[in-house]
């Protein structure tokens, strides 16, 4: 069994889809497929969500119209009778259009994983039924059935045993080597639809190669594999060949946008190599993670995390920062959801990094509670990992740094964006 990922990018157009035929027609093995909404469809449908949440109906249908265009678009391009196409994602868009129109938005978390899990289920039905066009036998599955997930909306945990029982069955009684499932999406036990957080397919991937005790998960992604920074940003960039599981998460949690931190920890517990490789261009490796590699990564890497806040949190009674103190902040701060990405600390503040996230002035309301807080906004922080990371300051390009760090083999920089 061998699970592939195919992202948004690589669905974005009918060019896109043909290609995952062409890629999928070399495999013998069974097969699970792991697809992404098209192109920026989660975006769009986030904006239809907005709409909804401010009751605005018809602004929120308006924009699932040019959602509903641009699938159409694809479909349009890509079958040779349409028709099979249009009816293929027809009825979901009818069930969605009314469920906007029936409700009213009250809890966003709930509603974004109710709405924006539409994404995912219009690009499988779209990839699932040119399949059926080109004779691929195989079955389309619903995650928002099979994989199991808390209910923490928005940003949903798999739970590992109630999933495997239910996509084991799944593809067990599908009688198929060929399943296709949605990323992104599940459902917690109640049957409310949940997702995983923004680029969660990967994790998704990991997760089913973990149940199904894959031989192998593969992420084709419109990059040439790995790179030892991103080739937007960076000049010189350097492809890297292998990494182990521990560089993989190192990067990932840095903020390296090349896979999703969620994903490694499913592989690693049971050794399942991870292939990122080019979908343009399938016959080139790409690069792999595993458990162990022939050569460590003899280069610098360099991983931008943007959209930080730094909060300045001094104790309202001038006491120092010790451990009631910091148990209070983390407890709030862990509450509001926010992730922290640095920490340091003097006798009298607490200076945390966090993402800025749309619950940060919630969070800081509560914090104001216990402390005297300073935010900023719109900072970036740049990792470095290398031997020489800590003289390594070219990237700075002379830009004001609010806080260093550095550790053996590691610097971090926050700076503004
Ligand atoms: N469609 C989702 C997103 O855009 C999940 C994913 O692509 O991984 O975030
Ligand atoms: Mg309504």
């Amino acid at each position: 069994m061998k699970v592939y990922k195919f992202g948004g990018a690589s669905v974005r157009s009918a060019e896109g889809v043909r290609n995952i035929v062409s890629i999928v027609s070399e495999v013998e093995d069974e097969l699970f497929i792991v697809i992404s909404a098209m192109g920026k469809t989660t975006n769009a449908m986030e904006e239809v969500l907005a709409h909804f949440m401010k009751g605005d109906d018809d602004a929120a249908l308006g924009k699932l119209r040019e959602v509903e265009e641009y699938h159409a678009g694809i479909v349009g391009e890509l079958f040779d009778n349409a028709d099979n196409g249009r009816k293929a994602i027809g009825s979901d868009l009818e069930e969605l259009k009314q469920v906007i129109i029936d409700n009213v938005g009250d809890d966003y978390d709930r509603w974004y994983d109710r709405l924006v899990s539409y994404g995912e289920i219009l690009s499988t039905r779209i990839v699932s039924a040119y399949f059926t066009e080109r004779g691929i036998d195989h079955a389309w599955l619903d995650m928002r059935k099979l994989l199991v997930t808390d209910s923490n909306f928005r940003a949903a945990n798999v739970r590992m045993d109630d999933s495997q029982k239910r996509i084991g069955a799944a593809v067990a009684g599908s009688g198929k080597r060929i399943c296709i499932g949605q990323g992104f999406i599940g459902t917690n036990p109640h049957g409310n639809p949940t997702t995983l957080g923004r680029e969660g397919s990967d994790y998704t991937a990991a997760v089913v190669g973990n149940l199904l005790n894959a031989g192998s998960v593969t992420i084709w992604k419109d990059v040439p594999g790995i790179l030892n920074a991103d080739p937007r940003v960076f000049s010189n960039t350097v492809h890297i060949p292998e990494l182990t599981y521990l560089d993989a998460v190192d990067m990932a949690l840095s903020g390296a946008q090349v896979i999703h931190p969620k994903t490694i920890k499913p592989l690693e517990n049971k050794n399942i190599p991870l292939y990122v490789r080019p979908f343009g261009s399938p016959n080139e490796a790409g690069s792999v993670i595993r458990g162990s590699i022939s050569k460590a990564i003899d280069v610098p890497v360099y991983i931008q995390r943007k959209n930080q806040a730094l909060l300045l949190l001094s104790p309202l009674d001038f006491s120092f920062v010790i451990k009631e103190n910091l148990s209070v902040a983390f407890t709030v701060m862990n509450k509001h959801r926010l992730m922290v990405s640095m920490i340091q600390t003097s006798a009298t503040t607490l200076s945390v990094c966090v993402g800025n996230d749309r619950y940060l002035p919630q969070a800081i309301d509560e914090l104001s509670n216990y402390f005297r807080v300073e935010a900023t906004e719109q900072l970036e922080i740049l990792t470095i990992r290398g031997p020489g990371a800590a003289t390594d300051t070219v990237h700075l390009q002379g830009r004001e740094v609010l806080i260093a760090q550095h550790s053996p083999g590691l610097s971090q920089y926050l700076m503004r964006e």
